[in-house]
């Protein structure tokens, strides 16, 4: 009898604990707070540009001058161009650009052991990124992705952890000349986009309309780049952008209505200069936060990757304001640059440009 009792009472207790466990909020699951394994792996990995599963399904381009890669093509492709000439005959051959699609292409990360470690360590550092910075948590999932085509869910966004991420994008040119038939081609195009994150909001002009815009319920980190450094900022760095891109929204819309000119290449120039300012809000932010953190969670993790990360950033115009936003944000503090860029984002900019 005894013992019976005693057995049930250790099931009871058992049952208590599960549910106080259960009832605990996801980050207080017991994880590893120490990153080197996963900055060994990230040191040394290889970058693979195969097996390649579509994203998406392919979705026409809007913007086809942008995407017109065809001239480029057909002018290295002499060969091509002398059967188009000797097939249309004779006369002038005049081409355009029927339609033009794309989609994005992903290689899945299927090192099991990377997937954990880079999981734990996104888990971890946002954690971190909001408790730090009082922003709430914009994510609904973080999945290392394996199949095609993804559901994505309707509300908050979904993180999607992959190897590495291609566009492909696929263009159908017509050539004709009078009196015959035209000839179709159809070409495809597969890139590596290389941005090991990003979060993308579409724009849309209509007429003398107001700017419209929509986002995407999703963000795509990327587990491998040539510097560690690189990887280890995506999660801080698009836990950022997510979180103030709505202030990003609003003062594109007030620039754009104080404009004389309200056509779509001035709210390009206006999306270009803000989104320039969106980064280096976010890349200062990030530097007042992230480095002390590795030291403290990935101690192996040199020194000279942060210096190199910058360098390799300050090749592209968006990053152009990012050395001096550093400053800024650590004379004001991080916290002081969320509420100026939430409150007065013109403050913010007059700031840093
Ligand atoms: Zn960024």
């Amino acid at each position: 009898m005894w013992e019976r009792g005693s057995l049930r009472t250790i099931a009871i207790a058992g049952g208590v604990l599960l549910v106080a466990f259960l009832l605990m909020p996801d980050s207080s699951f017991p994880k590893p707070r120490d990153h080197a394994s996963l900055i060994e792996l990230l040191k040394n990995q290889q970058k693979e540009e195969a097996p390649l599963y579509a994203f998406n399904p392919f979705e026409d381009v809007v913007d086809n001058d942008a995407r017109s890669f065809g001239p480029g093509f057909f002018n290295q492709h002499p060969k091509l161009l002398r059967n188009i000439r000797r097939d249309l005959g004779p006369g002038d051959i005049e081409w355009r650009l029927e339609n033009s699609r794309q989609r994005l292409l992903f290689v899945p990360e299927r090192r099991a052991k990377m997937a954990r470690l880079f999981g734990d360590y996104c888990g971890h550092v946002i954690d971190y990124t909001l408790q730090k910075t009082g922003l709430e948590n914009p994510y609904v999932r973080i999945v290392t992705l394996a199949e095609e085509n993804p559901a994505i869910p309707a509300t908050g966004v979904t993180v999607f952890l992959v190897h590495n991420l291609a566009e492909e994008v696929k263009g159908t040119y017509v050539f004709s000349s009078p009196g015959r038939n035209p000839l179709k081609i159809d070409l495809s195009r597969k890139t590596f986009l290389g941005e090991v994150g990003s979060y993308t909001t579409n724009i849309l002009l209509r007429g003398e309309g107001q700017p419209e815009f929509t986002w995407d319920r999703y963000t795509i980190w990327q587990t491998t780049a040539r510097n560690p450094f690189t990887v280890l900022t995506v999660p801080v760095e698009e836990t950022l952008h997510i979180a103030v891109r709505e202030q990003t929204h609003r003062a594109i819309r007030e620039q754009f209505e104080a404009n004389p000119s309200k056509n779509a290449e001035g709210l390009e120039e206006i999306v270009e200069d803000w989104m320039a300012v969106e980064e280096a809000l976010v890349g200062g932010v990030l530097h007042a936060l992230l480095p002390g953190f590795l030291k403290r969670h990935a101690a192996n993790l040199p020194d000279s990757s942060i210096e190199e990360d910058l360098e390799s950033r300050s090749h592209f115009g968006q990053y152009r304001h990012l050395r001096k936003a550093i400053e800024v944000v650590e004379d004001l503090g991080y916290e002081e640059a969320l509420r100026m860029y939430e409150d007065y984002p013109r403050n913010f900019k007059d700031l840093v440009i």
